[in-house]
């Protein structure tokens, strides 16, 4: 039960699921979970170049040429990912491709 958050009110873990809301047993605080969800979701979102959301498994095309760092291998623009995962960082989307694994930027990244 370990993916229960500590209390935010007295940081004891004696938490416990209570419909759609969390409770602590120690100070009887009660939260949402959706609350918690939404934070979560809202930091983790990503973009595309026309400003779509991007998921896990959805395809998307290059819209311009990428030169992958320390190599010669250009990534052309116009190139199909057919599922991405989205990893967070800098470098957010990992794109599976023909010539390997890339982690690209959403910003260059366009949506199908
Ligand atoms: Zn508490």
């Amino acid at each position: 039960m370990s993916n229960i958050p500590a209390c935010p009110q007295c940081t004891l873990e004696n938490t416990y699921p209570d419909g759609a809301n969390y409770v602590c047993a120690d100070c009887g605080f009660e939260w949402p979970m959706n609350q918690i969800a939404e934070a979560d979701d809202a930091e983790a979102v990503v973009k595309d170049a026309n400003g779509n959301v991007l998921a896990n498994g959805d395809a998307v095309v290059l819209i311009k040429d990428l030169k992958v760092k320390g190599s010669s291998t250009v990534l052309k623009m116009g190139t199909k990912v057919k599922s991405i995962r989205l990893v967070g960082g800098d470098h957010e989307v990992d794109c599976k491709m023909d010539a390997g694994n890339f982690m690209l930027k959403a910003e260059f990244l366009k949506k199908v």
